[in-house]
């Protein structure tokens, strides 16, 4: 079998082969093209021996004596040595031809491309086209580069062309493309297609120029993407303003002078600009002394250009090709190293420049005369190198994106257990503040100190929130909320929540009110955890932002069929409201209506944040009606499943009060390192009769368990030595199953699994109120 590469050898020297012939032309001899044995059905070069006459522009009327001089049409005259001399690039000359026609004809049509660099074409005596103004001194003369085509008269014997050239500005002088005869619909499309190529090439090429140029200065200003895109626009210049000049011909009035800088500047200016984004592209593996010598060519060839006249600049070229050729060999070494040490993008670069040396390919064998322009080929190849260099930026774009957004995810797990650390960290001496102030009040302090004691634990507790709410608006924003779905009673949820806020509504002297719709007498599925957060955050705020008058807290039944329930949740108060401007901000983190808000209210401005969070999770919307002055109207829906109880048979939720006798002689084991919480909880249990042993660590526990006596382990879970999860795995490995209850400043959520993995029983949050810590040990002996 033969392998892919060979495959595409004999491939590519069938196209050129195939080229080769269908490029054999037909050639003029002693200044006579004889096309008699020509059918003319496809496009002929009037190339071959054409008559020259150095500095005279022959009469076109009359049949001019024979010339002595022969040259090769196209024919460039500087240089060329005639009777001994060097002809220079300023001058002038005229070119004829005589061609023998075939004796039927299609309609033909005569195609006449630019000239170094003003020209008049005879045909048969009369003028047919001209470019610029050809004089024969440098007074009057005005170059011009446009591509012409003239119709013939049909069924002509004998074609008599004379063509006056003359170049005073160029280094160049006479022509330098071919003539071209043929029929004229298919002359005529070729012209087209032409130029719908070079257009859309263009546009491609400009838009494409203009997006990066768009996504470096809105975007990630990588270098690399600035310079492709200029040398995208730059180089669609190139397509449109050089070669066929298909601007112009769309702009015939075009001065030359500018024109002419501009190609020659696009030129210079677009490889010292690619030499740029290959070194921003693979700054590790470019070498920086040749793109600085690179660049450093062609910007000083780009300024001559700019400035000095066109038969200087216009002579650079040939010492450029030097450069080009060495970008050539650089480019494709630069990607085939860059490929090889695997650089995000890189095979992409390597296509690219097996894309532009085909093209390059192309453009040299024409430019030698040995394959016809190969138009759609070039244009193929072209896209594709333009293409595949974006694709090596998108992906470029795209690996710092994905780059970025790891990061970014990296430095958002750091802050999310930076502010669960904190958090924890400020969980556990909060415990004691609250634990002891509880104390404290239970010794019968004097009413003043009863009053700060209340004082101080309200503050405490007030803290206490706010490191609860950041941690929960942390958690959300990281997408770490999960929810439960168990069945759940919701009219004791908000009966609860009213009782537990009567007090502070009762201080401020507010009709605190619950109203339930009588028809919701059914347990639901829910997450009463959460209904019960965003709850609680809507009362206390309308207790909050009420001066006088009531709150109404309301659960109704919307809508009940066999599957779902939808219950409206409400909260009413009469208090100072809210403007329509700040209803759309206090829905956002750290927002309040009114910068004096926190300072005579108090809140951080989250809680509303999160509550709207967490009911969007949950597919519901919190809404709100309000005018400033006459209190507000929090509101939500939300859908459950039946929780498949009624509420008249539902077991009452663990509420059980707490027992005192219960507690005495209770033998219970403390593992606990923090002196202060040892001290709470001892103080707590003991005041209730139970006997306490205290252990500093897991290890410490381990020796001191003693099952005989021990009703039950508190276990505190981050310890020196050995933590709460390590000691209650060992307990149960050997089999002990006495009830562990850890004390944690973690929320439960987040470590519920562990615990649970470990054998604990049951989780206290620190800080604990002394009536949790009764219950939940009272549950447990019992
Ligand atoms: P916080 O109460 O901690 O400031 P919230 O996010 O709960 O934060 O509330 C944001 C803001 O919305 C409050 O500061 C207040 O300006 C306004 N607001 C909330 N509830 C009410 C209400 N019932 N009446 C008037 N204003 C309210």
């Amino acid at each position: 079998m033969i392998s892919s590469k060979i495959r595409l050898v004999i491939l590519l020297t069938g196209c050129l082969s195939f080229c080769f012939t269908a490029y054999a032309q037909p050639s003029a001899k002693d200044g006579v093209l004889d096309l008699r044995q020509n059918d003319l059905d496809g496009e002929v070069e009037l190339n071959g021996e054409w008559q020259f006459y150095w500095q005279q522009f022959v009469n076109p009327a009359a049949i001019p004596a024979k010339s002595d001089v022969r040259v090769q049409f196209p024919f460039l005259w500087n240089g060329y040595l005639l009777n001994g001399h060097k002809l220079p690039s300023f001058g002038y000359a005229s070119y004829v031809l005589t061609i023998v026609m075939p004796k039927h004809t299609a309609p033909l049509r005569m195609s006449v491309p630019d000239v170094y660099c003003a020209y008049r074409l005879y045909l048969n005596g009369k003028l047919i086209a001209s470019n610029g103004n050809a004089t024969q001194g440098p007074d009057g003369f005005r170059a011009h580069w446009q591509y012409r085509a003239v119709d013939l008269p049909a069924n002509t014997d004998t074609l008599r062309l004379v063509l006056h050239v003359s170049n005073f500005v160029h280094y160049r002088g006479g022509v330098k493309s071919p003539l071209a005869l043929g029929p004229k619909a298919p002359m005529e499309l070729a012209r087209q297609r032409s130029e719908a190529i070079d257009l859309l090439l263009t546009g491609c090429l400009f838009m494409g120029g203009l997006f990066f140029l768009g996504l470096y200065i809105f975007g990630n200003r990588d270098k690399a993407v600035l310079m492709f895109s200029l040398y995208a626009i730059v180089y669609s210049y190139r397509i449109i303003g050089t070669d066929n000049y298909v601007l112009h011909s769309l702009f015939p009035d075009l001065n030359w002078y500018v024109a002419v800088r501009l190609e020659y500047m696009s030129l210079f200016a677009g490889i010292g600009i690619f030499g740029l984004y290959c070194r921003y592209l693979y700054p590790a593996d470019s070498n920086k002394k040749v793109i600085a010598a690179i660049t450093i060519v062609c910007f000083v060839f780009t300024g001559i250009s700019l400035f000095f006249p066109a038969y200087y600049f216009s002579q650079l070229v040939n010492p450029f090709l030097v450069v080009m050729v060495f970008c050539l060999v650089y480019v494709p070494y630069l990607y085939i190293k860059a490929w090889r040490l695997k650089r995000p993008g890189s095979i992409y670069s390597l296509a690219s420049s097996l894309a532009l040396m085909g093209v390059f390919a192309i453009s040299l064998l024409h430019y030698w005369n040995i394959v016809p322009q190969l138009q759609l080929l070039s244009f193929i190849g072209y896209i594709s190198f333009f293409f595949l260099q974006s694709l090596v930026l998108s992906h470029r774009v795209s690996f710092v994106l994905t780059r970025a957004r790891h990061e970014a995810e990296q430095g958002l797990v750091a802050k999310s257990e930076f502010l669960s650390t904190m958090s924890h960290e400020i969980r556990t001496p909060l415990n004691s503040v609250i634990g002891i102030g509880h104390l404290l009040l239970e010794n019968d302090p004097r009413p003043d100190q009863q009053a700060q004691l209340q004082t101080m634990i309200f503050s405490a507790n007030n803290l206490l929130g706010i490191v609860n709410d950041i941690l929960d608006y942390n958690k959300i924003e990281a997408g770490m909320v999960t929810f439960e779905n168990i069945p759940t009673d919701l009219p004791a949820i908000a009966r609860n929540i009213v009782n537990s806020l009567a007090t502070i509504a009762q201080d401020k002297a507010i009709d605190l009110r619950l109203n339930i719709d009588s028809e919701l007498d059914f347990m639901v599925n829910a997450d009463p955890t959460r209904i019960a957060q965003v709850l609680t955050n809507l009362v206390h705020n309308a207790i909050k932002f009420t001066n006088t008058g009531e709150v109404l807290v309301t659960l109704g039944l919307k809508k009940r069929s066999e599957t779902e329930l939808t219950v409206r949740f409400g909260v009413r108060d009469t208090g100072i409201g809210i403007s329509l401007k700040n209803q759309a901000l206090i829905f956002d983190r750290f927002t309040q209506a009114d910068s004096s808000t926190s300072r005579s209210f108090g809140g951080t401005g989250l809680g509303l944040a999160i509550s709207k969070r967490l009911l969007e999770l949950q597919d519901s919307q919190l809404h709100l009606e309000s005018e400033e002055g006459k209190g507000a109207y929090f509101y939500f829906d939300q859908i459950f499943a039946p929780g498949g109880q009624s509420l008249m048979v539902a077991a009452p939720a663990g509420q059980a009060p707490a027992n005192p006798a219960a507690f005495s002689g209770l033998s219970i084991l403390l593992v606990e390192d923090n002196i202060l919480n040892v001290m709470v909880v001892q103080t707590f249990l003991k005041r209730r009769g139970a006997v306490i042993d205290v252990a500093g660590n897991g290890q410490e526990a381990l020796a001191m368990l003693d099952t005989s006596k021990h009703r039950l382990i508190l276990m505190d879970l981050h310890m020196p030595v050995m933590d709460g999860y390590e000691a209650a795995r060992r307990i149960r490995a050997k089999g002990i199953t006495i009830p562990i209850i850890a004390l944690t400043a973690n929320l439960p959520q987040d470590i519920q699994d562990e615990v649970h993995a470990a054998g604990i029983d049951d989780i206290v949050v620190k800080p604990f109120l002394p009536d949790e810590l009764y219950r939940k040990v009272l549950h447990y002996v019992s």
